[in-house]
């Protein structure tokens, strides 16, 4: 059989611990048989990030930046713990905070729903997925306690050194506390358009929602470049999709989430997409079923699982005890991105081919054969635990027989 050929590269970012493993033994199982494969290889693993003084990092987001797709291998963020373990030069910062900033990016989760595997609202019966805002507001905030007899004050002093300022509170009764917060047109700009373009990349409908009837300069300034981005850019687009952008108020939102079937992208604020996230991951059953996309306003796309190197896993590994490992969102980070350099490149059987692979993972998990974590979960009638290798295996011989 003849493999697909590429006529573009992937840029490919290896990382580390369990999902490093995965990494190498996906490639050879599921990819390198059917696709005669072209990366640019970046080695993210933190022993090449410390030798490069973490310039392997920035070199891979360039890449991701000239090539525009890239699919990614979940990496340690190093902490006190990690510089002993590896014997650090420096406390090297998240390989995905640094790529997030160089690409712009605004990053997108979606659960891979299968059979077998109850959400725990069963009406959601399409994915939900998450847009979230990830620059500013409390994450970069300035917090101060007050005592009791001050008063706290805004004060914006402009490029001619005027001030303007605002009571915040009197606190003459009692002690308090306030924060300073803050955003960036051009920074909430970005984060429509990744939104507006991933709704038509997905043909899904594009729902955003803040607290702008109580903040009213604030949240407000969000709704407006939203809506007047839309109405410039991406109106038009919309209708000919067959999808649609509705605005509406937080609360609102949430409640309307809860009564739907899914089947949207929800793009959140930056607190609301953190807290937001973790329970839709939970809500749809498992970290290790999340996929995550980053995508930037100019139309790159950088595709990986959502959980971590998941190092527990590692360490039984390490000592040669069996391990059952979820490769699932892994899987999807390849085949989405396969997917989207044949969209780009008019290779059709490439795109064929991504869709096989996440046709082979999901029937392999419905006809009963899963790793430990969804064996847990899952209520098929009958069903059979297998473990890491073993489940890439089964998914190889699901694929073999549909390409
Ligand atoms: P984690 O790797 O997501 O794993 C946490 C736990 O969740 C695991 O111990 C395991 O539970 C379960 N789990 C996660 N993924 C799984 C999978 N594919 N299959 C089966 N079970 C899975 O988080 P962590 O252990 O807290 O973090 C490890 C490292 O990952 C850290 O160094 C962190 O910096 C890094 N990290 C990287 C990324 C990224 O690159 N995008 C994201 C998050 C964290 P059980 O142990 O109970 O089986
Ligand atoms: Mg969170």
């Amino acid at each position: 059989m003849a493999k697909i050929q590429m006529t573009t590269p992937l840029v490919e970012m290896d990382g580390d611990e369990m999902t490093r493993v995965i990494w190498k033994m996906l490639k050879d199982k599921l990819i390198l048989p059917f696709v005669d494969l072209k990366t640019e290889y970046y080695d993210l693993g933190l022993e090449k990030r410390n030798e490069t003084d973490d310039r392997i990092t920035v070199e891979s987001a360039e890449a991701a930046k000239k090539y525009g797709v890239a699919v990614k291998c979940a990496t340690i963020t190093p902490n006190a713990a990690r510089v002993e373990e590896y014997n650090l030069k420096e406390m090297w910062k998240s390989p995905n905070g640094t790529i997030r900033a160089i690409l712009d990016g605004t990053v997108f989760r979606a659960p891979i729903l299968v059979k077998g595997i109850t959400p725990y609202l069963p009406t959601w019966t399409k994915p939900i997925c998450i847009a979230r805002h990830a620059y500013g507001d409390v994450y970069k905030n300035t917090e101060m306690t007050v005592e009791k007899g001050s008063k706290a004050e805004l004060c914006v002093t402009d490029k001619d050194g005027n001030e303007k300022r605002q009571t915040i509170f009197d606190f003459e009764k009692s002690g308090g506390i306030i924060q300073g917060i803050h955003n960036l047109e051009s920074s909430i700009a970005s984060f429509a358009r990744a939104c507006f373009n991933y709704a038509l990349d997905q043909k899904l409908d594009l729902w955003f929602a803040t607290k702008d009837t109580i903040s009213k300069t604030y949240d407000h300034t969000f709704k407006d470049i939203f809506a007047e981005i839309f109405e410039n850019e991406y109106k038009e687009k919309f209708e000919q999709a067959g999808i649609t952008y509705f605005y509406t108020l937080i609360d609102d939102a949430v409640a309307r989430v809860i009564r739907s079937s899914g089947g949207y992208i929800w793009a959140c604020k930056n607190y609301d997409g953190d807290v937001m996230s973790d329970m839709i991951a939970t809500a749809f059953g498992s970290l290790a079923m999340m996929t995550s996309v980053l995508v930037s306003p100019d139309g790159n796309f950088e595709y990986e699982a959502a959980h971590g190197t998941v190092q527990r896993h590692f360490y039984k590994y390490l000592k040669g005890e069996e391990t059952s490992t979820n490769s699932v969102a892994t899987i999807f980070a390849w085949s989405g991105a396969l997917r989207k350099r044949g969209e780009l490149d008019g290779i059709g059987e490439l795109v064929d081919f991504a869709a096989k692979l996440e046709k082979a993972t999901i029937d392999t998990i419905e006809s009963g054969i899963m790793t430990g974590d969804l064996y847990l979960l899952s209520s098929l009638p009958e069903k059979q635990k297998v473990n890491t290798e073993e489940f890439l295996d089964a998914v190889h011989d699901r694929l073999a027989e549909i390409v």
